[in-house]
């Protein structure tokens, strides 16, 4: 029996991982589940999978779940999430909290020699140098469960990295791959949010459509992987059905396919080394009937290669990158910039920075803080021209 505390419990993929665990109670059992304010669903997961503890991150949100007298004790704040990554009785924890804030519960819980089924994407973004060499010091699985990096993991199967000369992440390109450069400024939140194979969560799904989610995931598979950023490479892909490959040194690349549903990599990070049957329903081929590919135009998708720029810089400027975008995207989501101005925010904002080296998790999260500000300086600036 695997104990688990899932950190972003009412998000896409904590209610997916909930959705596996329900499948598999002889495996799995929860012991921890945290969320940021959605109140009324953690309820309803606190009453079917009876938890240790519970987090609530919104202080107020944390008020009311109090006063229900559920039969388990709530915390609140950074702090309670660090309660539930930390929990004593968990074997894994499911790091699924959107954005920067997934950082410091992340850390903690490999600190204190958690294995970790890693979707918080952003705590290798902004502190892969601190983080990589942590788990491997406590002896800590980082197992992968974005879809890209969970195909390379599936490929890669303890190979020997020396026989690797490249990954390649593959990308669908989002809603707007048929689109023109200058048709992209017109383009509403609600027209990103509309993800062609995919269903998410809001900030992922745009930036899918602006290919930051590639760019941050080019950055976790060079931590991950331990590879440059040169041996990473992205490839769009529409039909979402390889989600990534391994290019070897004789010439072999290796695909991993499957129909897009996350369930298959939640699966996968919670029950690895084994494959538990019936994760995802079987992928039709003939039904598929084409797999299609092309080249990414970095001047229609910028953040892509921001991203690179990012990660060759090294320190602190992916955690910039990170830090800018997500300001960025919520200001697109507010309808207060266009959606090409997200990019020229997160541009704007890397330019303003001098690298720093992540030498703690102090640094970073000033780092990015910091960043933030700076990304909202940019935009009162665009919105007053
Ligand atoms: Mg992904």
């Amino acid at each position: 029996m695997k104990r688990i505390s899932i950190l972003g419990s009412t998000g896409s993929i904590g209610k997916n991982t909930l959705e596996v665990v329900r499948g598999r109670q002889d495996k799995f059992k929860v012991v921890g589940l945290a969320a940021r304010n959605n109140i009324d669903l953690l309820e309803s997961q606190i009453r079917e999978f009876k938890p240790e503890i519970a987090a609530v991150f919104d202080e107020d949100a944390a008020a009311s779940v109090r006063k229900k007298d559920l039969p388990v004790e709530i915390f609140s704040g950074e702090q309670g999430l660090v309660r539930a990554a930390t929990i004593e009785n968990a074997d894994m924890v499911v790091s699924a909290i959107v954005g920067s804030a997934g950082l410091v519960p992340t850390y903690e819980a490999i600190k204190a020699g958690k294995d970790i089924a890693l979707a918080t994407k952003e705590a290798l973004v902004m502190a892969g140098g601190i983080i990589i060499p942590l788990a491997a010091g406590r002896g800590v699985r980082i197992i992968p469960v974005d879809s890209e990096h969970s195909a390379v993991f599936q490929c890669l199967n303890g190979r020997d990295m020396d026989e690797i000369r490249k990954i390649v992440l593959t990308a669908s390109g989002g809603p707007f791959l048929r689109k023109s450069i200058s048709e992209l400024d017109a383009v509403t939140p609600e027209d990103a949010l509309k993800h062609p194979t995919w269903d998410m969560g809001k900030k992922i799904s745009i930036d899918s459509a602006t290919l930051m989610n590639k760019g941050l995931e080019v950055i976790e598979a060079c931590w991950l992987f331990n590879l440059p950023p040169e041996k990473v490479e992205v490839v769009l892909h529409p039909q979402s059905i390889i989600h990534s490959m391994v290019r070897f040194i004789d010439g072999s690349v290796i695909a991993h396919m499957s129909v897009p549903d996350m369930k298959g990599p939640i699966s996968y990070a919670l029950s690895f080394p084994e494959r538990f049957s019936g994760a995802m329903p079987p992928l039709d081929l003939a039904g598929v009937g084409k797999l299609t590919f092309e080249e990414p135009d970095m001047g229609k998708y910028p953040a892509l290669a921001l991203a690179y720029e990012a990660i060759r810089a090294g320190g602190t400027m992916p955690c910039v990158l990170n830090a800018a975008n997500e300001v960025a995207v919520e200001a697109f989501l507010d309808r207060k910039i266009s959606f090409r101005a997200i990019s020229l925010v997160v541009s704007r904002a890397m330019e303003a920075h001098n690298v720093l080296k992540t030498d703690s998790i102090d640094t970073v999260i000033k780092a990015s803080d910091l960043a933030k500000e700076k990304a909202k300086e940019i935009i009162d600036e665009l919105r007053v021209m």
